[in-house]
């Protein structure tokens, strides 16, 4: 069976703790510690297909660059999450996924790595994300649109869902859709 580690990004508060729990346990916990970073592993049938997930959940210090450099090398696939009743965290949708490039383009790869993939030594590989605006539950609140959302999406070339921790919507297609991009990959990298 494919093994597959995911790591789970976005500003504190937006629910990454939340949409791990809810997807692995099927539970809404409605307190978590900010402070705790933890890694879960779920068994899931994808198209079929058996896939082990190893799913790290990021937790504070998300600005610290050094220390996130190291998760965002170790992970096959990425979740960046930011919260629809908090403009500040959909601002930063970008920054993390430039980041999440720039690790993935590090001295390691190199231009042989690079052609097997069909890219030139200079193009940049583009790791498996899928964007997800959670709290949707939280519809009065809301600060950026659905369509908002799918510019941002279009935009950068990355799936997108609204979703719930809460009340569980789009938690498992966001991570099934997750899956499909990291095996659209190939697996060529990261293993
Ligand atoms: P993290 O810092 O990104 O891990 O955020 P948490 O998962 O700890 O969630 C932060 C807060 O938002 C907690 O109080 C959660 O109960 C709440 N929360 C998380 N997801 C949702 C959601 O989908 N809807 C609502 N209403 N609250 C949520
Ligand atoms: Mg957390």
């Amino acid at each position: 069976m494919s093994r597959h580690s995911i790591v789970i990004v976005g500003e504190g508060g937006v629910g990454k703790s939340c949409l791990t729990l809810q997807f692995v346990h099927g539970k809404f916990a409605e307190s978590y510690d900010p402070t705790v970073e933890d890694s879960y592993r779920k068994q899931v049938t994808v198209d079929k297909k058996q896939a082990m997930l190893d799913i790290c959940d990021t937790a504070g210090q998300e600005m610290y660059a050094a220390y996130q450099d190291q998760y965002y090398k170790s992970g096959n696939g990425f979740i960046i999450v930011y919260n629809v009743t908090d403009r500040m965290t959909f601002e930063r949708i970008k920054s993390y996924r430039d980041r999440i490039i720039r690790a993935k383009n590090s001295e390691e790869i190199d231009a042989k790595t690079k052609k097997a993939m069909g890219l030139e030594p200079d193009q940049d590989i583009i790791p498996p994300m899928v964007v997800v605006g959670n709290k949707i539950d939280l519809d009065n609140s809301r600060q950026v649109s659905t369509q908002e959302g799918q510019n941002m999406s279009k935009e950068l070339g990355i799936p997108f869902f609204e979703a719930s921790a809460k009340t569980n919507v789009n938690v498992t297609e966001s991570f099934i859709e997750l899956v499909r991009q990291i095996r659209k990959t190939g697996g060529v990298l990261w293993v």
